[in-house]
């Protein structure tokens, strides 16, 4: 099975110099191409292959001044003509003319050689950096795997990011004989018939409120600064406020890598203990209750993060998913008796039944979703 994965990269002042060089030169050597393309259509009306290119470009790092692209792995800059390569091609087909690449406007990446990857404890080899110190968070022995496919490397603004393919073998595990019914909602982010398995509301934890806090603060500071600066009808961007926005960006960056993460935790506790099935509602908008912390796309984003990475390690695991019908009742039934509350209101924070049963309301709802097809209901 193919998997992708992220590592962060911790690189030495010398080496984010390096990799810096490499983001460059990949920008520099696409825009060549195209200026090289553009003319010898003018002339020929004819398009240049990327071998033909690959000859022009040894020419160009032999010429004087030039010296400074043997600095750079000879594979990231083939793949900058590779990805011109097909940037052309697209045009050819219909899609657009390719676009000069601003230092502004495209992303901060590179393609790095993939056959010269490895990994050594905490250590990534990579061409012409050199050796990177990582951190791995997966439960995998990244040593052992040997072939690694489209590796980039990547700087979002604030850390930097090694993006690769690996190939890894599906492991069967042995399955427990229980069930996992579990509750997306704002007060708790996930709520399970097993106790141990539920997670907190991220937003609502004291760090996250001072990072979203600051984060506020700095835009409503920005729009202020762009608002003073205006030219007549005209924004202007000062370098203030550019400084402002890569704050913002790097905040933004920050809290989303925490959400993540706080997702990834909550699913991996999950599928830890190896239920056959796991069993979740359909995503929809009468889960999202009006809460003064926490705007709804934000819940949005995370109740569809966290059936995306459910259901991806359920298929890891071979782990049945299941997601309920939207008009399945796991609120309003009682998971005791089977009796449907038909007058349960969102308010009811306690479900109370006839029978004597009386529980939180999202532990009742997991409780349904746990049994879901299991036994008919009476
Ligand atoms: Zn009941």
């Amino acid at each position: 099975m193919k998997r992708a994965i992220n590592i962060r990269l911790f690189p030495s002042k010398d080496q984010e110099v390096l990799m810096w060089k490499h983001i460059g030169s990949m920008r520099y050597v696409f825009n060549w191409g195209l200026d090289k393309q553009i003319n010898h259509y003018k002339a020929t009306k004819k398009k240049l292959s990327a071998a033909e290119l690959g000859v022009e470009l040894t020419k160009l790092k032999n010429q004087e001044g030039y010296e400074w692209l043997y600095q750079v792995s000879n594979a990231t800059l083939k793949e900058a003509l590779r990805d011109l390569d097909k940037a052309y091609s697209n045009f050819f087909n219909g899609s657009g003319f390719p676009k000069f690449k601003s230092k502004k406007k495209s992303k901060d990446k590179f393609y790095s050689r993939y056959d010269k990857i490895y990994f050594k404890n905490n250590i990534v080899n990579l061409e012409k950096i050199g050796k990177v110190q990582c951190r791995n968070n997966y439960d995998i022995d990244l040593s052992k795997v040997t072939k690694f496919s489209n590796p980039r490397v990547s700087f979002n603004g604030r850390v930097w990011v090694l993006s690769v393919a690996i190939e890894i073998e599906n492991e069967k595990e042995q399955l427990n004989d229980f069930s996992v019914g579990v509750d997306l909602g704002i007060r708790d982010l996930a709520i399970a018939n097993i106790d141990e398995l539920d997670t907190k509301n991220i937003n609502k934890i004291a760090k996250v409120r001072i990072l979203t806090k600051k984060l506020k603060r700095l835009q409503r500071q920005c729009s202020r600064k762009y608002e003073k600066n205006k030219k007549g009808v005209c924004y202007q961007k000062t370098k203030n406020i550019a400084k402002l926005e890569k704050r913002i960006k790097r905040l933004h960056s920050k809290l989303a890598h925490i959400r993540e993460n706080h997702i990834h935790q909550a699913t991996s506790k999950i599928v830890k203990i190896k239920p056959f099935r796991v069993v979740m509602e359909t995503l929809k908008v009468s889960n999202m209750m009006k809460n003064k912390h926490l705007s709804k796309a934000i819940a949005e984003q995370g109740f569809s993060m966290f059936i995306t990475q459910m259901k991806n390690k359920c298929t890891k695991y071979g782990i049945e998913f299941i997601q309920v019908p939207t008009f399945y009742p796991s609120s309003k039934t009682c998971s005791c008796c089977g009796r449907i509350k038909k007058d349960l209101k969102l308010s009811d924070r306690v479900y109370k039944c006839e029978c004597g049963f009386k529980a939180d309301r999202d532990k009742n709802a997991s409780y349904n979703l746990a049994k879901y097809g299991l036994e008919v209901s009476v």
